[in-house]
């Protein structure tokens, strides 16, 4: 039975086997398709991105590294971790004599805390972004009664701010900080910040103090491959990052370290860097068990296709159209913090309207609006977020130039319009705006005939990936 089906019925279509479940991935991707994604780090992987991740490579195990394995009949997933590895490296054009990359981290949190595992070992101290100013669960985050990511919990985490005056990273604050605190590693990332970032200046006060310099650059690797955004890799021991954001690949994640000669010593000897060893045993065997191929040759194909000219326009498309919302939201009397952005996101700081992120975040989604509720800078609750973020990768991959986002703006603007209008008009909690949005039948009449309107515009829009199956 070659070729045939086998005994246990192991070849039926998804929707013969399993109509349920393929019934909702129908619905989620008609949602997908109808609804304008401005979630700043998601993107439309490509069919052949989607092709990899669906592949037999699910299937095998293969703890270790290529060459290394606790596992046989490895010869052909080998030769997909090393041409991932190799194409990863090239598409940063990083030479392989001074850089490695483990592809093997499940997604970007894993990625960080192998990191952290690797270097500073168990209460060891770290400083990163804070949370609810623009930094990642992942670099540390735990507040005054709560450590709530891992990362606070298992080591020591003191966080650095933005200026309330500029929006922008307090640099000195973290220098004179970090002379008190001595961090063992200080992480340079973001997930909703709209500045590039000064590699440079981490590296002297990380330098200062004797720390190692990590950059996470989920939000932006995309840009960097692009030579859109500074690249890390000219000050940083080591980087991570996820390859599902602007990068548009499978989730995963990758963490590059550095190696080959550290520096040489006054009596000529050669002192080397000691990174990609345990920075190897964090991930497997410390931290995860098998890799899981086929996202690791989903990442392979992703860094192809970022290796191109193409890739390099739609990078530049991604920070135009960034350009063009920023200065649409600024014309309409809206607060960015920091002014304005040099990347794929603007941060709206929607508090001098009275209204706050989760209110509007809610009525955009209820019109096909995808956005992100954020705190902003100063805010004292996250549970009421001053603002929202918004990101361009997603509509960009879908063909959407500047002039497609200035509807898109005009289509946030209402739906603010129309949150401020309820709230207006409704009792003071979250549950009391809910319930008037979606049953005041006034209101429900403006959200549908809107609804209707996004609809019909994003329709006209291709999908990446539609037809993988
Ligand atoms: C998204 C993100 C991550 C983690 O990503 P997951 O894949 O969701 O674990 C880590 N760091 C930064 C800065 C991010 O933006």
């Amino acid at each position: 039975m070659a070729g045939g089906d086998t005994e246990w019925s192991l070849q039926n279509d998804i929707s013969v086997d399993d109509p349920e479940m393929h019934q909702l991935i129908q619905e989620e991707k008609e949602r997908q398709r109808k609804c304008l994604e401005l979630i700043a780090s998601e993107n439309f992987a490509s069919k052949s991105v989607l092709q990899a991740l669906g592949s037999c490579l699910n299937n095998k195990y293969s703890e270790g590294q290529p060459g290394q394995r606790y596992y046989g009949g490895n010869e052909v997933i080998d030769k997909v971790e090393l041409l991932c590895k190799k194409r990863a490296l090239e598409a940063y054009g990083l030479s392989p004599e001074e850089w490695g990359v483990n592809v093997q981290p499940h997604s970007g949190s894993p990625a960080n805390f192998a990191v952290y595992t690797a270097l500073v070992g168990p209460h060891g101290r770290i400083m990163g972004l804070h949370l609810p100013e623009g930094g990642h669960l992942s670099h540390g985050f735990m507040t005054s009664n709560k450590k709530i990511s891992a990362t606070s919990m298992f080591f020591e985490s003191f966080p650095y701010k933005l200026d309330p005056a500029t929006g922008q990273i307090d640099y000195n604050k973290l220098a004179e900080n970090a002379q008190l605190f001595l961090p063992k590693l200080i992480v340079a990332g973001i997930s909703c910040y709209s500045r590039n970032l000064d590699y440079k200046r981490f590296r002297q006060i990380a330098d200062e103090n004797g720390a190692y310099l990590v950059a996470d650059m989920a939000h932006v690797s995309g840009l960097v491959v692009a030579g859109l955004a500074p690249s890390p890799f000219e000050y940083c021991h080591v980087v991570t990052t996820t390859t599902h954001k602007t990068l548009r690949g499978p989730r995963s994640g990758m963490i590059f370290f550095k190696k080959g000669v550290k520096k040489i010593l006054p009596n000529g000897e050669k002192e080397m860097y000691d990174l990609e060893q345990k920075i190897n045993e964090a991930v497997f065997p410390g931290l995860q068990g098998g890799p899981h191929n086929h996202q690791i040759a989903a990442v392979a194909v992703a860094m192809k296709q970022a290796n191109t000219l193409q890739f390099k326009q739609y990078q530049q498309q991604v920070i135009a159209n960034a350009q063009v919302m920023a200065k649409a939201l600024l014309d309409k009397g809206y607060i960015l913090v920091s002014g304005g952005t040099d990347n794929h996101l603007c941060w709206v700081d929607l508090r001098p309207l009275k209204i706050d992120g989760a209110r509007a975040e809610k009525v955009l989604e209820e019109i096909g609006v995808a956005v992100n509720k954020n705190t902003c800078p100063g805010d004292k609750s996250a549970l009421k977020p001053g603002g929202i973020r918004l990101g361009t990768p997603a509509l960009t991959s879908r063909n959407f130039k500047e002039n497609d986002f200035l509807r898109v703006v005009e289509f946030i603007d209402q739906g603010i319009k129309l949150a401020i209008e309820i709230q207006a008009s409704c009792g003071p909690t979250l549950k009391d705006f809910k319930t008037k949005l979606i049953e005041d039948s006034e209101i429900k009449a403006k959200v549908g005939a809107l609804k209707k309107q996004v609809e019909e515009f994003a329709l006209t829009f291709p999908m990446p990936g539609y037809d993988a199956w």
